[in-house]
């Protein structure tokens, strides 16, 4: 597994009009990149058939923020897999902490949407993460084991196979949030690996998990050097794309100087 996964979800911050400056100055960025890196954004879904565009004559994945789990029917408000499927998309984020938080989306909501994702051959990128109350109580691994079991319930083996993860600590994402140290999230992403090895055996292994929470330019070199860390979900630091072609440039030399050592 040599891919680097580097993508953002913008939230609710982006026009129309504002996703595509921004998709067409990442499209130059993404030309121009040597390196293994699969880039990916996820927008609004008001923005999603114009980026779309744009997407489609480049290596840029496209994601969604959200979906419902029903092809279609009297759900007000929602976006359906066949909807999103229509358009094209690559990735459906599910599960972020906001979404738990503010919309009480649960584990068992969340594995229909990635049955619903897998069956429309999108890619669920699920996250998960410990609030602060779990992890001053020591149960963060219990917590976590427990939504990638629950998210994950059904999926077979060779659909595994379609899955990311993105582990982002609640208490680490956003304006009030505190930037993890490297050593917690090194034993967070070695325990999530085993127990991915755990319920889908050698599958596991290869089941990108991604890290997320206050990543920024002067931490996010630490936390991608780590073993199990296999991509970068970022959030802020992406959303101005001077500051996310900073981290794409810095990034690529990094993984150049890397590679030469190794020759
Ligand atoms: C997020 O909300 O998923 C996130 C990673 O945001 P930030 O990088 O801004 O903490």
């Amino acid at each position: 597994m040599n891919k680097i996964w580097i993508g953002t979800n913008w939230k609710m911050t982006k026009t129309i009009a504002e996703g595509i400056d921004f998709t067409k100055e990442l499209k130059k960025i993404s030309n121009a990149i040597t390196s293994d890196l699969q880039l990916f954004i996820i927008p609004s879904h008001t923005s999603l058939v114009p980026i779309k565009e744009l997407t489609t004559s480049s290596d840029i994945f496209l994601g969604a923020q959200n979906m419902h789990w029903e092809d279609s029917g009297a759900y007000t408000g929602e976006i359906s897999p066949r909807m999103l499927a229509e358009i094209g998309i690559d990735m459906i984020e599910l599960g972020h902490s906001e979404r738990r938080q503010y919309f009480n989306e649960t584990d068992a909501a969340i594995n229909k949407k990635v049955h619903a994702a897998l069956k429309y051959s999108m890619k669920p990128l699920i996250c998960i993460g410990e609030n602060i109350e779990q992890k001053k109580q020591q149960i963060s691994k219990e917590t976590l084991a427990a939504q990638l079991k629950v998210c994950l319930q059904g999926v077979s083996m060779e659909q595994a196979k379609e899955v990311l993860i993105a582990y982002e600590p609640v208490w680490a994402i956003g304006e009030q949030g505190v930037p993890a140290d490297a050593g917690y999230v090194a034993n967070i992403h070695d325990f999530l690996r085993h127990t991915l090895e755990v319920l889908f055996a050698e599958v596991g292994r290869d089941i990108p998990i991604l890290y997320g929470g206050s990543v920024n330019h002067d931490n996010f070199l630490e936390y991608i050097d780590l073993e199990n860390v296999n991509g970068l979900f970022i959030g802020r630091a992406a959303w101005n794309i001077d500051s996310f072609q900073e981290i794409l440039k810095k990034l690529e030399l990094h993984l150049e100087s890397e590679a030469s050592q190794v020759l």
